[in-house]
């Protein structure tokens, strides 16, 4: 890995309208909205479960080591933030349990609008949680998933940005890592 040293990415902020969403409910567990970060008209996708801590205990912001791993890679096959849009398969960090099947599938309509509006052309889907909400399967793996591909969707792993270390996929692609 290199010397990289992560950085606090820029926020995009959660539209006016849904500031104060509550259609899940996870509005109660007092966790703030996190719509997305990095470059919001990037052609590559990262979707993970949902937000970590971003502020320490007084309110200072901080790179989480999920965002510190996620940047040393990118940073490894050549990709900047300015390639890069992350978001989050729940717009808000849970802090206790909660019915996590039917909360994902409410939060999955505003990641439906916000592909329609960014239209990405790449989408990584980074771990068993993205892949099953993204493509509404609960026996979805990632595991499984490699390597497989119809017409229009191709799954793989993230070895093919290490091996090309290109930002420009030659087809529209739905990646597992
Ligand atoms: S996680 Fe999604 S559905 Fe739940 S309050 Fe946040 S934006 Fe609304």
């Amino acid at each position: 890995m290199s010397d990289y040293c992560p950085v606090l990415w820029p926020e995009e902020p959660t539209p006016d309208h849904l500031n104060n969403c509550s259609d899940c409910g996870l509005d109660k567990h007092g966790s703030r909205m996190v719509w997305g970060e990095g470059n919001p008209n990037a052609p590559i996708m990262i979707l993970l479960d949902n937000p970590g801590a971003r502020e320490d205990r007084e309110g200072n912001p901080f790179v989480c080591g999920t965002r510190q791993t996620l940047q040393k890679a990118a940073d490894h096959v050549g990709l900047t933030m300015e390639d890069l849009y992350v978001t989050w398969i729940l717009k808000r960090k849970p802090i206790r349990a909660y019915d996590k099947e039917h909360v994902r599938q409410i939060c999955m309509n505003h990641l439906g609008q916000l592909l329609k509006v960014k239209q990405p052309k790449l989408i990584i889907c980074m771990g068993n949680v993205a892949v099953q909400s993204f493509f509404n399967d609960k026996d979805a793996e990632v595991k499984g998933a490699k390597g497989q591909g119809s017409s229009n969707q191709w799954f793989f792993d993230c070895s093919w940005l290490s091996s090309t270390g290109s930002a420009a996929p030659p087809e529209p692609l739905v990646c597992f890592c």
